[in-house]
């Protein structure tokens, strides 16, 4: 049965790496996908021509302005 259980941890092995690669497309889909119709914070439709310029774009302009405020506090008082 030794066999058997080799071919097993192959199957077993292929199917983790398959696991991993899906978990990483899904990962990948999330940070980097198509983006949204919607702004996912303010639930606003995106402007298309915004979409055409950021495709990956989840938010709309007002929400990404103010993200990226938020996130980046007035760096140049930190110099
Ligand atoms: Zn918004």
């Amino acid at each position: 049965m030794e066999k058997y259980a080799d071919l097993l941890d192959l199957a077993q092995a292929h199917t983790e790496r398959e696991i991993q690669l899906r978990i990483a497309a899904i990962q990948h889909h999330a940070n980097s996908g198509p983006g949204s119709d919607f702004c996912i914070t303010c639930g606003e439709p995106i402007q298309e021509s915004r979409r055409r310029h950021v495709p990956n774009a989840k938010r709309c302009a007002i929400c990404q302005e103010a993200e990226e405020r938020s996130r980046n506090p007035v760096r140049r008082s930190a110099a």
